[in-house]
């Protein structure tokens, strides 16, 4: 039998409006009020007072106070044990989490508790150790003279942190957890149609012990809330996860203030297929890797090009595989595939589904929205597609996956012409046992991440971040903690 929201009771958190954390305060926003919906059913769930431009301001000036104070001061390895109290304590509420984050995103639960859950703690430990390895270095210098010189590094000050709806909880861990392991203070915006595991992360942040104003959370709009903390000049960095036009546009409000700035954009990912790769592994993954979060994912497999020999079965396989997917709410059993995060989001997909079918495209599998209440796409391929098409160019941020053919495997110059023929960067998949042309094609592939006989290989030790229009930036490793940091170098003249 399904279990639907209405068969569960209501968690405390959605009982009464969501709050923001300002200054270790809970307090209402003094912004507009927003709805928050249940994705799977179209349903309100809670609701939220949003931050205006005035509780940013609060925000941002009560992170640098606490910047200036004992924060400033704390030694790492205090730093690192309340990252890892932080972790520990979003374990022990993980059950709690996944069902929030699935009635806020309508993720399937499996999908929470197995893997998003599981990652944001993972994040944080991983970037609890950091704490204590943040180091500078000595140099040698050849100036005339002798010197002591050496390398230090700091934080960069109050991190403002921009998340996006698809990861929520993950997002904010893979914000929060370098950011304070490098000692900033933070402001952290949720998406305005996902701000709830963010609100139950607040609180935990005040029980594991972090100093007031340490981290701050301003749910809010985007325009207003995140334009805010944008424009702030008490705010040092920005780190955004988002679209690429509001990344273009976060370099332009950041540049009055000269802000640090790390963009994690979008991505239309290839997915090379050769005909002598491991076929089912392959088309599982392809398959996974576009379906995944119904597609709401930015490093998606979105584009495929599939030798000509094998292109029929590996077609047919994929389609196979989304035809066997289950559709439906976040916490009915069974299901594998939840609904897109809005109305809008699912009117966008199915447009460029449209327009693929206007272009000539032809649907293989999938195509329309199940007739049923909250925001779904069934998940599509579409075949006979080409590179003008807005299907193929563009990101489409839904279960939608576009293919095409090569005929000639050693010809790599066309196979890699088209597959970084993209203004994205972002990811890339690569299918073969031929290790030579493996490598070959990983250190061409214009992409910041390549994976080759595999869809995943997300690692908190794994620098993540795009080329071109995906960004720049890298988030996880110690690139990522880096990207909190200012390197200062000192040069001591000790004598002549
Ligand atoms: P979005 O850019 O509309 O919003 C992202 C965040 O930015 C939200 O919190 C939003 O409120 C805020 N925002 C919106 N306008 C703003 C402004 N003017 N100033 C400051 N903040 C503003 O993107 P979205 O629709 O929420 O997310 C989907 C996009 O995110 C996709 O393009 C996807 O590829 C991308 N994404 C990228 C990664 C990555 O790591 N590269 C990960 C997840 C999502």
């Amino acid at each position: 039998m399904s279990q639907t929201l209405t068969t569960r009771t209501t968690p405390e958190l959605l009982t009464r409006p969501l709050r923001l954390l300002i200054g270790g305060e809970w307090t209402d926003g003094s912004g507009e009020t927003l709805e928050i919906l249940d994705p799977s059913t179209g349903e309100r769930i809670g609701s939220f007072a949003s931050a205006s431009e005035d509780d940013v301001d609060r925000a941002a000036r009560a992170a640098r106070a606490a910047l200036d104070g004992p924060w400033g001061r704390i030694a790492p390895a205090a730093r690192a044990k309340l990252l890892w109290r932080l972790a520990d304590a979003l374990e022990e509420h993980l059950e709690e989490f996944a069902l929030l984050e699935t009635l806020n995103t309508g993720k399937p639960l499996f999908l929470t508790r197995q893997y998003e859950l599981p990652q944001a703690v993972d994040i944080l430990r991983y970037n609890a150790g950091w704490a204590t390895k943040l180091n500078g270095e000595t140099r040698d210098v050849s100036l005339p003279g002798e010197w002591h010189t050496f390398t230090q590094r700091r934080p960069v000050g109050v991190a403002g942190l921009i998340v996006p709806w698809n990861n929520p909880i993950v997002m904010a861990a893979a914000k929060l957890g370098p950011a304070l392991a490098a000692g900033c203070t933070t402001v952290l915006k949720p998406a305005e149609l996902t701000p709830v595991t963010a609100a139950r992360l607040g609180e935990l942040v005040g029980e594991v012990g972090f100093p007031d104003a340490v981290v701050n959370i301003v749910p809010g709009l985007g325009t207003v809330a995140g334009e805010a903390i944008a424009v702030h000049p008490l705010v040092d960095k920005i780190s955004f996860t988002g679209s690429t036009v509001v990344g273009q546009h976060l370099q332009r409000t950041t540049a009055a203030t000269l802000k640090r700035l790390s963009l994690e954009l979008g991505g239309k990912s290839p997915v090379l297929i050769f005909g002598d790769a491991d076929l089912d592994r392959a088309i599982d993954s392809a398959a996974i890797s576009i379906y995944n979060n119904s597609g709401q994912v930015c490093a998606a497999g979105s584009r495929l090009y599939v030798e000509a020999s094998v292109a029929d079965r590996v077609i047919a396989g994929i389609v196979e595989r989304a035809s066997a997917l289950r559709v439906g709410g976040g916490l009915e059993e069974g299901v594998t595939t939840g609904p897109l995060i809005s109305a809008r989001q699912r009117d966008r997909v199915l447009g460029y589904i449209e327009q693929g079918r206007e272009a000539g495209a032809g649907v293989a599998v999938g195509g329309f929205a199940p007739a049923r209440p909250g925001f779904f796409v069934q998940p599509t391929v579409l075949t006979g597609t080409s590179a003008e098409m807005s299907v193929v160019r563009e990101e489409i941020f839904g279960p939608v996956l576009v293919t095409q053919t090569f005929d000639d495997p050693d010809d790599l110059d066309g196979i890699l012409g088209r597959a970084n023929a993209s203004e994205y960067g972002l990811s890339s998949y690569v299918w073969t046992r031929d290790l030579s042309r493996a490598h070959r094609i990983a250190r061409r592939l214009a992409a910041g991440n390549v994976r080759v006989n595999s869809h995943t290989g997300m690692d908190p030790n794994m620098p993540f971040g795009g080329f071109k229009a995906s960004g720049y930036g890298k988030e996880n490793g110690r690139e990522g903690v880096e990207a909190y940091t200012e390197l200062t170098s000192v040069a001591i003249r000790l004598g002549d």
